[in-house]
């Protein structure tokens, strides 16, 4: 993962050939930057897509939940429930900032995969079981507010996808190699 030294490059080959431009040329770069952030508005309306494929359930879904400028609350209700506390069968109300994080997670490091799933929604008689046998498990678990999760994806090492959700500076990043998984969250901007 080096997207940051990449991106350097590119905006410095981009001052390069800026230079080089005739006055005639260089008009219509300007103007093609100028136009930049309309592409971006568009950008953010654009359907948005997510796969998961639950390792404790075998449940697989793949969900258009964001299109034409809104989120579908059918496709939310889907995610949900594929989410679900798996050891209670609650069903809690996954934060729609979260599957965007896991959508821009997802084009960040180019994953083809499916995200396999450890941990969605937790009520909070599963986070108080887990919390009671480990102590890396937090009383004010955010997985109990549908803001967390614990994934991993198959084409994408696990290292290389903490790095990605950590380049995204959109919340929390916890990092367990040990039990192969990564975990993201909507909350402040931290890792561990
Ligand atoms: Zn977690």
């Amino acid at each position: 993962m080096s997207s940051c030294s990449h991106n350097r490059t590119k905006e410095l080959a981009s001052v390069d050939t800026l230079r080089g431009m005739s006055r005639f040329t260089r008009r219509h770069f300007v103007a093609a930057l100028a136009a930049a952030p309309v592409l971006a508005r568009a950008r953010s309306t654009e359907p948005r897509v997510l796969a998961f494929s639950h390792l404790h359930t075998g449940e697989r879904l793949e969900v258009e939940y964001f299109s034409a400028g809104s989120y579908l609350p059918d496709a939310l209700d889907e995610v949900n429930r594929l989410l679900r506390d798996f050891r209670t069968g609650d069903v809690g109300a996954m934060d729609p900032a979260l599957l965007d994080l896991l959508h821009a997670l997802r084009t960040r490091t180019g994953s083809r995969k499916p995200y396999e799933i450890i941990s969605g929604y937790r009520s909070p008689a599963t986070n108080r079981m887990l919390h009671e046998r480990s102590s890396g498990v937090a009383t004010k678990s955010l997985h109990m507010s549908g803001q967390a999760i614990d994934i991993r994806v198959a084409d994408v090492p696990l290292a290389g996808l903490r790095e990605a959700a950590l380049s995204l500076q959109r919340g929390g990043v916890g990092y367990y190699p040990g039990s192969n998984f990564v975990h993201v969250d909507t909350g402040r901007v931290r890792a561990w």
